[in-house]
């Protein structure tokens, strides 16, 4: 019988299996997708948020403890826990090391509308590149790996893992196991089920693996919720992506340089209320909340150059009527739209990097920052809809990681990764944050379920010299 069984096959997984199997636990992952799509959403990833003191290799100044505390407390409004984050928090001081260990290489920040270079670490390569290396160590550390090895069902002798099903009807047995399949958002019928009809126009921004199935089998087994099901982190995202894993280059990071409408052409979001990686978040589901679930963010030549260019160029036209036509938006609203935004804007100083006093007067919504007329052609225009990037409902687990059920935890069940983030992260989000919890949690499932398989081969031998003498 296997040691350590690990469903799921992207960074949390990835995570448990190499500390188990660098214990010395034999470890078998299970990952629903072939090889080609392995990794789920961890491969999308760019980067994770790093506590530090002072400044280290690719991080500037220094993020300490506290302000990330600080930090997460209030993007969650209090909805966190503080051990449990707290752990997380402290493990992204030292997982680098442990990191590069397995392969991971780093960068130093982007430069543009994100300003991250003191409190996240940029992989090299991205996630595709930290995914690939892990499973490179994970092969050569003797990890078994089995891929379309999709798990459909749990055994349970109470609170105790027995075995798993896959799909195909095997049934495999192991001491541990480790749940590592990350949230429902792939499973557009769930979503349904919270959202109602708009979540037929969603798109989903990560892999279509993660459907939710070990979720429902640990809740339908009585392990214990945690999270809103109606919570999910959405951004606006280009209304051209494909359905799923239009990855990081699907989004629009022109919305606070510009104007945002709806179907109709009419504004309903002050687009410059922040700095745009504390507000993307908000945009998806601002987006699903007007008519059809779509936006189109208007910019005008001066916007050009200051934000990342999403992988689809946007429509291009000499004037704003033009743009209307191509965009298949009413002409008359959008430019009486554009009339009062201009009209509304004050003389201030623009400065993208600091939140500056170009604001609007006289209009709701107002736009509070980085407000100009938007009067140079070429102007242009993305499509948007909301973009699904994980949802929050998981299940309760404590600091060794171990599935609670009715509020004691199970001997030999753990779960690590987005399955379990909603402990943290109960709503709202800290960029970076969801590989800091999978590193963290991952990597503790990992010492964990080595620790249980130790004490059960002990209590093997005891029996066995019981049965000896
Ligand atoms: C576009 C995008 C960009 C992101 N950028 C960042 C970022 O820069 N930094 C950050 O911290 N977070 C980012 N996130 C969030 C981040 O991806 C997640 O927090 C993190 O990857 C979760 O890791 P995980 O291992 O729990 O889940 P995943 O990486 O999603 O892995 C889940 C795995 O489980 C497998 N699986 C699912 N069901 C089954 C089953 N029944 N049987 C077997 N296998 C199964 C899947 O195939 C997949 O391999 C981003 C997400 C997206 C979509």
């Amino acid at each position: 019988m296997i040691d350590v069984l690990v469903i799921g096959g992207g960074n949390a997984a990835l995570c448990a299996a190499l500390v188990a199997r660098e214990a010395g636990a034999s470890v078998l992952m299970l990952e629903s997708a072939p090889p080609e799509w392995r990794g789920g959403n961890s491969v999308h990833t760019r980067n994770l948020r790093c506590m530090h003191d002072a400044p280290q290799d690719v991080l500037t100044e220094a993020y300490p403890e506290d302000e990330y505390w600080a930090d997460l407390l209030k993007v969650t409004g209090g909805i966190t826990d503080e051990h449990l984050a707290r752990i997380a928090i402290r493990d992204s001081s030292q997982c680098r090391d442990w990191m590069r260990k397995h392969g991971a290489r780093f960068q130093s920040s982007l430069s543009g509308t994100l300003h991250l270079s003191r409190t996240n670490a940029f992989f090299l390569g991205g996630g595709k590149a930290l995914v690939n290396a892990y499973y490179r160590s994970a092969e050569r550390l003797g990890v078994q790996i089995r891929y379309e090895a999709k798990t459909t069902a749990l055994e349970f002798d109470g609170k105790r893992f027995v075995a798993a099903r896959l799909e195909s009807g095997e049934r495999i047995e192991a001491t541990v196991c480790v749940i590592a399949s990350g949230g429902f958002e792939s499973n557009i019928d769930w979503l349904r089920e919270a959202w109602g009809p708009p979540a037929d126009n969603f798109l989903i921004r990560g892999t279509r693996y993660n459907q939710g199935v070990m979720l429902r089998a640990l809740i339908d087994a009585g392990a214990d919720a945690i999270g809103d099901p109606k919570q999910c982190h959405a951004v606006a995202i280009d209304a051209r992506a494909p359905l799923y894993d239009g990855g990081i280059s699907t989004r629009v990071d022109s919305v606070s340089l510009g104007i945002v409408v709806n179907r109709d052409g009419h504004r309903f979001y002050d687009e410059g209320e922040d700095f745009w990686p504390k507000r993307y978040a908000i945009w998806g589901r601002l987006v699903a909340q007007e008519p059809d679930q779509v936006g189109f963010s208007i910019i005008d030549a001066k916007a050009i150059g200051r934000f990342m260019p999403p992988v689809f160029p946007g429509e291009r036209a000499d004037s704003l009527p033009q743009l209307a036509r191509q965009l298949g938006l009413p002409e008359d609203t959008l430019l009486e739209t554009v009339r009062q935004f201009n009209a509304a804007c004050r003389p201030g100083h623009f400065d993208h990097a600091v939140l500056d006093d170009c604001v609007t007067e006289g209009i709701t919504p107002p736009k509070t920052h980085w407000a100009r007329p938007i009067d140079t052609p070429p102007f242009y225009g993305y499509p948007l809809r909301p973009g699904i990037t994980f949802t929050y409902l998981g299940v309760k687990v404590d600091d060794r990681t171990r599935v609670h059920f009715g509020g004691a935890p199970s001997p030999n069940l753990l779960a690590a990764g987005e399955v379990m983030a909603g402990n943290v992260l109960g709503k709202g989000y800290l960029a970076g944050i969801g590989m800091t919890i999978g590193t963290a949690f991952g990597r503790i499932a990992g010492a964990e379920a080595a620790r249980i398989v130790g004490l059960s081969s002990d209590q093997v031998q005891e029996k066995n010299r019981a049965a000896i003498g």
